[in-house]
């Protein structure tokens, strides 16, 4: 375990790949310490703790992500503790990488992945389990935990696919559910208390302690029998320190962890151009779609002090011009008007833009829109009905109704904007084609009401669709995903629709993809530990950047699927990629994460699911009475929302 820099070795190659300032680190508030700062015990032990951080992506995607800037930034103001940063690399990077036998590099110090005590991956998406791999392999660290030794790293995966971590079980050593600043603390103190002692037990020992703490899943501690038919029969634990269920970590009071303190300002293009600020965590709107809303609950607000203090600090440390008030429906924070008018007055006159990335129809209101783009652009607006008909959207609980829609959209056009982006799902269970159809008759009410209040011809709708890909730990858990072919024959008669009328034709935009990424997904998703040899297989067959349209092959995934189920033992016959995807679940039927605790009780997820199918609504429960959803008690939580009563104070005179 040396931490030495391999920079001198990767230098030459860069001028042979893509983008090579990918590789090289050293963006504005990015951190290298000494390898050995945290010294040494009596006896010589080695007292630094040593995490190497990795979002499974392409840097450009990786850099701007919330989860692992926050990790790495907490783990850093340890002085006993170092983080350091990987993303995927590409393809023309792995091959020159195997070639001249580096090895998977940190972009801070160039330091080999196996040389760290922890090997931390963070998945918002499945689609990036193959990169994982490749990332495994490039390191010399084996890709199955069993082969694993004394000298590799514990790799530990994080993030929203961490709610079912089965179809990696196998190349995952440890699980952290639910949020991550205290429990990657409490994995640390673990850690070195075990290096203070002595590393007694070896690595086994210290995955017994961390099962113990009850929030982190060790899946090698849990054994998995199935029914003649190949639905699970039981997971069990194997070890004594294992519980029965593993439970998420909820981060209470957020004014107590404003990080990003300083955020990393990315060299190379990225996705986002902008600093974030989470200005709430979780959501109780109860879309039964949503499985970030589902797990993430209860609703936790930052003040609206904290928020302006985090901008302020933030954008000092990074000279960037535009703020994203991050959450999963901004326009929800209890203060967001005192919030945005607070910040268009402080940063009047200057070019710091505000942005709300996801906006619900009926929260929104254009006082708000102008509030946001008083100091910047006025891009488009986008609004996410989901579905389109009202009798769907009782069925997902996403209460808006169509004149909602228009009433805001029409307000939008009234107030100047010209472009409005309309976001949708297709396959939601119990859906129709009549369901779908009634999205084109939602934008043309757009278009003709836009027209109308705005006295203008040349305004745009764009429709966006996606496929629905149903979660764990949602109402929908049970349900039916729609086939890749009936997902595609429902969108091509959606685009006739919307393309038939030539008054709206030319200005409604239709973007949608096609079905086949979310089987894949779908099978990933809700996939147990049987999926693994698919995505080994896939991976060995060349698999890599599924998320990137241009690297998926779909053919590839359903091959490899067929033969590797095809091994499974004769009575598992019929388990295949429908099997896991286009099939209904019963109500008695273990599901692969049920010993995942994400506070939800089953049974109010089964009601749920039974209120879905007869498309009675639920309200949201901050402010309503609880209604039972079992978060809070089991997790021994609250909702945490305003409104404090407290002004955004101007912290700089403009
Ligand atoms: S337990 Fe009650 S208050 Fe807490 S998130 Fe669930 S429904 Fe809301």
């Amino acid at each position: 375990m040396s931490g030495e820099s391999r920079f001198n070795d990767l230098e030459p190659l860069l001028e042979r790949v893509s983008k090579p300032i990918q590789y090289v680190g050293g963006e504005l508030n990015s951190t290298v310490k000494d390898w050995h700062v945290g010294g040494h015990g009596p006896g010589g032990e080695d007292l630094t703790a040593r995490w190497a951080l990795m979002y499974p992506d392409a840097y450009e995607v990786g850099v701007p992500n919330q989860g692992v800037m926050i990790l790495y930034e907490v783990l850093n103001e340890r002085p006993d503790t170092l983080a350091e940063r990987t993303y995927a690399v590409w393809p023309d990077m792995e091959a020159l990488l195997r070639e001249h036998h580096l090895p998977q590099l940190t972009v801070d110090g160039h330091r080999s992945i196996r040389d760290f005590d922890v090997f931390g991956l963070s998945f918002s998406t499945e689609l990036g389990y193959t990169n994982m791999l490749t990332a495994l392999d490039l390191a010399g660290i084996p890709l199955h935990a069993a082969d694993r030794t004394d000298a590799d790293p514990i790799v530990v995966m994080g993030g929203h696919a961490s709610f079912n971590p089965e179809p990696v079980a196998d190349f995952v050593d440890a699980v952290i559910v639910g949020d991550g600043e205290e429990a990657v603390l409490a994995t640390t103190e673990h850690l070195l208390a075990w290096k203070r002692e002595g590393r007694p037990g070896g690595r086994t020992e210290l995955l017994r302690r961390l099962a113990r703490t009850g929030g982190v899943y060790v899946p090698a501690f849990y054994d998995v029998t199935y029914h003649a038919d190949g639905r699970i029969a039981a997971v069990t634990p194997n070890d004594p320190a294992a519980p029965a269920r593993v439970s998420k970590h909820t981060v209470m009071d957020l004014d107590a962890w404003p990080y990003p303190k300083k955020p990393l300002v990315p060299l190379a293009e990225s996705v986002h151009e902008r600093m974030s600020v989470e200005i709430f965590r979780g959501c109780t709107r109860g879309c039964r779609f949503c499985q970030a809303g589902m797990i993430t609950r209860p609703v936790r607000e930052r003040s609206i002090t904290g928020i302006g203090e985090m901008i302020e600090r933030g954008l000092q440390a990074t000279g960037f011009e535009e703020v994203g008030l991050l959450s999963l429906s901004s326009a929800d924070h209890t203060e967001i008007a005192d919030l945005t008018r607070g910040l268009a007055d402080r940063y009047e006159g200057t070019n710091t833009g505000l942005s709300l990335p996801s906006t619900r129809v009926d929260a929104f209101n254009i006082d708000l829109a102008n509030e946001l783009t008083r100091n910047g652009r006025r891009s488009g607006l986008t609004f996410a009905p989901e579905g389109g008909s009202e009798r769907i959207r009782k069925v997902i609980n996403k209460m808006v109704t169509a004149d909602d829609l228009v009433k805001t959209v029409a307000a939008a056009y009234g107030a100047g904007w010209r472009q409005v982006k309309l976001y949708f799902m297709c396959g939601l269970p119990t859906e129709t084609d009549e369901d779908v159809l009634e999205i084109a008759e939602l934008a043309k009410r757009v278009i003709e009401t836009g027209r109308e209040v705005s006295g203008r011809k040349d305004i745009r709708c764009t429709v966006s669709i996606g496929g629905f890909v149903p979660k764990a730990h949602t109402p929908f858990q049970w349900a039916a995903q729609l086939s890749a072919e009936e997902t595609d024959a429902r969108l091509l008669k959606l685009r006739e629709a919307i393309r038939a009328d030539r008054r709206y034709g030319s200005s409604i935009g239709f973007r949608y993809h096609d079905g086949k990424p979310g089987i894949v997904e779908g099978l990933l998703s809700r996939g147990d530990r049987r999926v693994g040899r698919v995505i080994e297989a896939v991976w060995r067959a060349g698999g890599r950047f599924d998320g990137w349209s241009e690297h998926f092959s779909y053919e590839r995934w359903m091959e490899c699927a067929a033969d590797a189920f095809a091994a499974l033992p004769p009575e598992a016959a019929g388990v295949d990629v429908a099997w896991f995807t286009t099939r209904e679940r019963g109500e008695d039927e273990v599901l692969p994460w049920d010993h995942i605790d994400s506070g939800l009780d089953r049974d109010w997820l089964w009601d749920d699911w039974q209120d879905a199918l007869s498309e009675v609504e639920v309200e949201d429960c901050r402010w309503t009475p609880c209604f039972e959803c079992g978060v809070c008690p089991q997790m021994g939580t609250s909702i945490e929302i305003g409104p404090t009563g407290k002004k955004l104070l101007p912290l700089t005179v403009v």
